[in-house]
């Protein structure tokens, strides 16, 4: 479970500085909290004491190689979901990234959506390990997109169980629209897609099953 900040946290492993600054500004747009290490040890020890939803390691790193790190990380039972970069492109770098444990693996020079669209996709991934959510006194199954209750069993569209998943992977977080777009809608920038959404999941589910916070955005409701 992520801390109490409701913005998703990247660890950004990178020994390029100005690599680094870039990153940092696009991932704070994004929505995320970065935290960065600029040598491999730095970052193991980030990653072996706080809790991250993503990690980016940069491969060639002073002091620890990102592949060390990724080892050490995953032999501590650290399964934060991990994408390697990497100046070097041979297929037999990838393959030994993976072994490594990293979730996937991106060639330097990369392009900026395209890493955004990956770390998307990881943390989507996280959700679908997962195959049931409480949602008050119901739960959301995943894979038949079904809020199931006592005698209930109410089905949700593909945006919507995307919506409600983000919302009660962390009951008690409050998340912005902007957060939401990016969790749920793929980073789409209307931010009235997410108030959309929630008019669905409420006339379907009833009103208090996502609860307005006044000025800031939405959180999972109590009942
Ligand atoms: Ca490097």
């Amino acid at each position: 479970m992520p801390d109490s900040t409701a913005s998703p946290s990247v660890l950004l492993v990178e020994d390029d500085a100005p690599l680094t600054d870039l990153l940092c500004d696009l991932l704070a747009e994004e929505g995320y909290a970065v935290e960065v290490a600029t040598d491999g040890h730095r970052g193991l020890h980030l990653g072996l004491t706080r809790r991250f939803d993503l990690i980016v390691l940069d491969r060639g790193l002073p002091v620890l190689s990102g592949l060390e790190v990724l080892r050490a990380l995953r032999r501590q039972a650290v399964d934060t979901p991990t994408l390697v970069l990497t100046a070097r492109g041979a297929l037999d770098d990838r393959g030994e990234g993976l072994d490594a444990g990293a979730e996937d693996y991106l060639v330097k020079p990369f392009e900026v959506p395209e890493l955004l669209a990956r770390l998307r996709a990881l943390r989507r991934r996280r959700f679908e390990g997962a195959e049931q959510l409480p949602v008050g006194r119901r739960r959301l199954d995943l894979a038949s997109r079904t809020v199931i209750g006592h005698d209930t069993a109410v089905e949700l569209s593909a945006s919507e169980c995307a919506l409600l998943a983000v919302l009660a992977e962390a009951p008690g977080q409050v998340f912005t629209r902007s957060q939401l777009l990016l969790s749920a809608f793929d980073g789409a920038d209307d931010p009235g897609t997410v108030d959309t959404y929630v008019h669905y999941l409420r006339r379907k589910l009833g009103r208090d099953v996502v609860q307005t916070v006044r000025g800031v955005g939405y959180r999972l409701g109590a009942r």
